[in-house]
């Protein structure tokens, strides 16, 4: 039994106050099949979310079984929505990678119930929604009609007390809402169902119930039900059921739109690769930080095209389809390929930029007109050192964190991995000197003049990295090798001196040297061959 007492809703979005629910009363017996009505916009939806725990009231009072659910913790109303109600949403939400076995078996994966139980109760499940023949369909093989029945078979398969459903005909034929409405009537035999629909013929022809809601008020009520005059039938609310559904489906929708964080860590921890992903994290702060002074400074985040290009999406919604599905063989002592790695390098797009780059040039392109500039990076890495009194470091590409098996930038790795790894203190400044020095103070010493002219630059709380203090030379790069060695033997590194303090001119006047890739080499007239002397200390 639920007893709804002078429910309000208010809605505020911006400045703007809408009142959903304006003093809603009504209770509803433990079965009977109760159809809403009212226009659109009248609250019909939010009067369900609240019925179902998916949404709080402002005040009033909702009580079921005669407990009050302003005691309920969060923990309550989960079980309140896990094991009492189940939610037939007008949407469908079915999972498309899934077929349908699958998706009503979602619904009871999580409780303890073993593999063999849950095909059988979602076999089961779907049976009574009369679709056996169709249950190794995907959704989209099915017609409107069938995608409901499913919505309806998972919301059931979890036996709910408690069916809601909202507008379940929707946009269907006529011939499947009746089709549709035969069952929710079958299922309304033994439990309470709550249809809402704006449509008063169906409501007539199979409610029990008609409730009419205009303006978040209730206008009329054709059985109206006085609990304190009938001894109300109790039922257990807390057995076998568990429908997960509707947990499931919020947090599905907070995963597709709000957190994209979660999604990458999704992603990433789906495929078995979140190691990775955090040693990356880390080597690429530095390298992340310089960017993001960069991307301010060009006020927009610049539009990258590369050759190398994965959607990510598509691939979480790859792998997340990969981990839910179902072996396509039914024995059970098979074990099939998950193909993770696969996925993920089939996934990625070569780009043909060479004529990408011509069709800019023609005169057939208008982009100048809608772009401030272009740029063209080749992926060309100068070998940049700094010399010391009596020795020398490369700084770029950075090969510190080689130790922990990442070559930096070293040309060979493609685009795609090098945004990863690098944890590089040196870029190309922008061709647009304009556009790059207006995002910029210069604090000190003049713009650079000539190609071989480095500027610093600091963030915008005037800060500058310890990887750009390595690679300057004014902190000593050991200590960063010394970290390094300790973080790859698995012993803690523990740094509590303070932040180091730079002087402008501190900066001013370093000299690096860059070298030709070419000039690492010597030709060998005795055997033919051109030899590398990169690894030749004195040479270099
Ligand atoms: P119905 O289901 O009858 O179409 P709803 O319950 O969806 O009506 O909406 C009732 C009123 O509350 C409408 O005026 C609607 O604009 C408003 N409303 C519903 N949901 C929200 C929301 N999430 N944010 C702001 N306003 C909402
Ligand atoms: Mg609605």
């Amino acid at each position: 039994m639920l007893q709804i007492q002078n429910i309000r809703k208010v809605y505020k979005t911006g400045s703007l106050v809408q009142t959903a629910l304006d003093g809603v009363s009504l209770n509803l017996r433990d079965n009977e099949f109760v159809a809403i009505l009212g226009p659109s916009g009248s609250g019909k939806t939010t009067l369900l979310n609240v019925i179902g725990g998916l949404d709080r009231y402002d005040s009033g009072e909702l009580a079921i079984n005669g407990v009050s659910t302003k005691k309920y913790t969060a923990r309550d109303w989960d079980s309140y929505r896990n094991h009492t109600v189940g939610f037939v949403f007008q949407s469908y939400n079915l999972i498309p990678h899934q077929n349908i076995l699958s998706n009503v078996e979602l619904a009871l994966t999580i409780g303890g119930v073993s593999r063999r139980e849950r095909r059988k109760r979602a076999a089961d499940a779907l049976r009574q929604v009369g679709l056996s023949e169709h249950m190794h369909k995907k959704p989209a093989q099915l017609s409107g009609g069938q995608m409901q029945r499913v919505a309806i078979a998972r919301a059931l398969v979890n036996d709910p007390d408690i069916l809601l459903a909202d507008e379940p005909p929707g946009a269907l034929d006529s011939d499947t809402s009746l089709q549709v409405m035969d069952l929710l009537k079958e299922v309304a035999r033994d439990r309470l169902v709550v249809m809402v629909t704006h449509n008063p013929e169906l409501a007539e022809q199979y409610a029990t119930r008609i409730v009419r809601l205009k303006d978040g008020k209730i206008t009329d009520d054709s059985d109206p039900f006085d609990p304190d005059a009938e001894q109300a039938v109790h039922k257990n609310m807390g057995r076998s059921a568990m429908s997960l559904l509707t947990a499931l489906n919020l947090s599905f929708h907070n995963l597709w739109t709000k957190k994209v964080r979660t999604l990458l860590i999704a992603f990433a921890g789906s495929i078995g690769i979140i190691g990775i992903a955090m040693i990356l994290a880390m080597s690429n702060g530095a390298n992340e930080y310089i960017r993001s002074v960069e991307e301010d400074s060009l006020q927009d985040y610049p539009l990258q095209i590369t050759d190398t290009s994965f959607n990510l999406t598509s691939m979480y919604a790859d792998s997340m389809a990969a981990a839910g599905k179902s072996a396509s063989t039914e024995d059970e002592k098979s074990v099939e390929e998950w193909r993770t790695i696969t996925n993920m390098f089939s996934g990625m797009n070569k780009n043909d930029l060479k004529s990408l780059k011509a069709y800019f040039e023609s005169d057939e392109c208008d982009i100048d007109e809608h772009v401030q500039s272009i740029e063209y990076d080749y992926n060309i890495v100068p070998r940049i050192y700094r010399q010391t009194e009596d020795d020398y470091r490369q700084v770029n590409p950075d090969t510190s964190f080689s130790a922990l098996g990442f070559s930096g930038t070293d040309g060979s790795s493609n685009g795609l991995l090098s945004t990863f790894t690098s944890t590089d203190s040196f870029f190309p400044m922008s061709a647009d000197e304009e556009l790059f020095q207006s995002g910029f103070d210069l604090k000190a010493g003049k713009w650079p003049e000539s190609y071989n002219e480095c500027v610093l630059a600091l963030s915008s709380n005037g800060r500058v990295s310890d990887m750009s203090l390595y690679a300057m030379g004014l902190k000593d790069p050991k200590e960063l090798e010394d970290m390094i060695n300790k973080f790859s033997e698995g012993k803690a590194v523990d740094d509590i001196s303070e932040p180091g303090h730079y002087e402008y001119d501190d900066f001013i006047g370093i000299e690096f040297r860059m070298v030709s890739v070419t000039d690492f080499y010597t030709y060998d007239k005795s055997y033919s061959v051109w030899t590398d002397h990169s690894g030749d200390a004195k040479y270099v």
